[in-house]
């Protein structure tokens, strides 16, 4: 098996090859820098990471570029409105993205800003009017005159058969030849694909995205090179939250610092973010979110169980086959058009059944090592059991502060950053290991444990009534 992808522009789930051997160039539409960045955003950016991440780890190597839209007329408009030059206002958002981000784990592609290409926009729609695919209206803006490309509608699947050049549809348009005409200072940049070349493996974005901006910019690639721009175009469906779309009017809107000031560990929204396959909609609830959480803990109290135990030496059958089947089936998961639930359940069944194991004293040291091999290969595309995420949750802390925005701040998110974001649970579990190890005589281990606790702020204490901890 090898992987296969829906592709919006066959309608079909296709075997997935790129066009050179072993390199996949992609390219995915990144945000426009003028607010900070919101759930549903991260949606798409991470369905797009866990795609770059499972192509790495499926053995190819991948170029993968993303835009960063710093300019537009929106933005032009905010920036002057705020007083400040277009770069002044577009840096803050970039930055917050590219933080935002990473607090994610979402891997950072090569950026291209659509600032730093606007020669090379010029050239093209200069190149594109000496083709007679773009032309200049009465208000100075250039069009492209879609009657010139017979495939349009090719991706969204719309029929625009009827329409003919000239036909008048929207007064607001009047200046255009063709109501559809776009404007091309609006369409997407060419240094975008020149970074890739003029065709290229896949291109990636939310569903929103597909009309008209895609449509729009296989037309213009298109009807340029007279090649195929893109071989394989990925949407991810549209998130909503509590059953509703996201609107700024319905209080159902949410960036990712809003919820990380309301304590939400970046791993936990990772977590959720990548549980329901892209092409699935996603309804995000605070109850998913909580869930994600001890999900996330499971996997993390697991890890630590496996790193921590002390074990027999030996292997045992069966723990040799649960991994092999856990691996065979989050394989065969991911690689069945990224079906990120079936893969979660997988490892999730390993879980369950190797912590039945360690219970019932069957569980031998290189079960251990295969088992956390597995779990390291699910980590390698789900990202969320690096443990870095307090630094990062401190910045978004020390953001609200310079921003004002302290009366934002949860008593949670304090907490987290404080306590080294170790929960209730996972010290209960450590402090466990730790007497196990201390009965065994194997102080060594025992101590080992002690220290890691003090160092995360835990003060342990032996009590004639056994071991007691709290915080400090
Ligand atoms: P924007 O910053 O609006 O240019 O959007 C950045 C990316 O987020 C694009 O790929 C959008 O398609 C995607 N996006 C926006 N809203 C949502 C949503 N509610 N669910 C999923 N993806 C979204």
């Amino acid at each position: 098996m090898a992987l296969r992808l829906y592709n919006t522009l066959s309608g079909k789930v296709e075997p997935f090859q790129p066009i050179r051997n072993n390199e996949v160039r992609m390219y995915a539409c990144g945000p426009t820098v003028y607010d900070y960045g919101h759930i549903g955003n991260f949606r798409t950016f991470v369905a797009v990471d866990v795609l770059r991440r499972f192509l790495r780890q499926s053995g190819y190597t991948v170029r993968h570029v993303m835009n960063i839209t710093d300019v537009d007329d929106k933005i032009i408009h905010n920036a002057a409105h705020a007083g400040l030059r277009v770069q002044q206002y577009t840096a803050k958002y970039e930055k917050a993205f590219l933080e935002d981000a990473a607090a994610l784990n979402i891997e950072q592609p090569a950026l291209v800003r659509a600032t730093e290409h606007i020669p090379e926009m010029a050239q093209f729609v200069a190149d594109l009017q000496k083709k007679s695919c773009a032309y200049r209206a009465e208000d100075g803006s250039y069009y492209f005159r879609i009657a010139k490309f017979p495939g349009y509608g090719k991706l969204s699947k719309k029929d625009f058969a009827g329409m003919e050049d000239g036909a008048r549809v929207d007064v607001d348009d009047y200046d255009k030849d063709n109501a559809r005409d776009f404007a091309l200072w609006k369409a997407s940049k060419p240094g975008e694909a020149l970074e890739l070349g003029e065709t290229f493996d896949l291109h990636a974005g939310g569903e929103d995205l597909i009309f008209p901006h895609h449509e729009n910019e296989i037309a213009q690639s298109e009807s340029l090179t007279g090649k195929p721009f893109v071989h394989f175009w990925f949407h991810a469906r549209f998130l909503l939250v509590e059953g509703e779309k996201m609107s700024k009017s319905l209080g159902n809107f949410f960036t990712l610092r809003d919820l990380v000031l309301k304590g939400h560990k970046p791993s936990s929204i990772r977590f959720l973010l990548a549980s329901v396959p892209y092409r699935n909609q996603l309804n995000f609830t605070f109850d998913g979110l909580k869930q994600a959480a001890v999900s996330v803990e499971r996997l993390r109290n697991f890890q630590s169980r496996l790193e921590v135990g002390q074990f027999p030496q030996g292997t045992t059958e069966p723990m040799a086959e649960l991994a092999r089947d856990t691996l065979q089936r989050f394989r065969a998961g991911m690689e069945d058009d990224l079906n990120t639930a079936q893969a979660q359940a997988a490892i999730f069944d390993m879980v369950r059944k190797a912590n039945a194991a360690i219970d019932a004293g069957q569980l031998k040291k290189d079960d251990a090592a295969v088992l956390l091999d597995v779990l390291e290969k699910f980590d390698q595309i789900f990202a969320v059991l690096i443990d870095d995420e307090t630094e990062k949750m401190k910045k978004i802390l020390e953001w609200a502060r310079s921003e004002n925005r302290e009366k934002d701040v949860s008593n949670a998110l304090l907490k987290t950053v404080d306590a080294q974001q170790l929960s209730d649970a996972a010290i209960e579990q450590k402090i466990a290991e730790m007497e196990q190890a201390r009965r065994s005589r194997k102080f060594q281990s025992s101590d080992a444990i002690r220290a890691e606790l003090t160092a995360a702020g835990i003060v342990v204490e032996n009590t004639k009534d056994g071991v007691r901890w709290k915080r400090k």
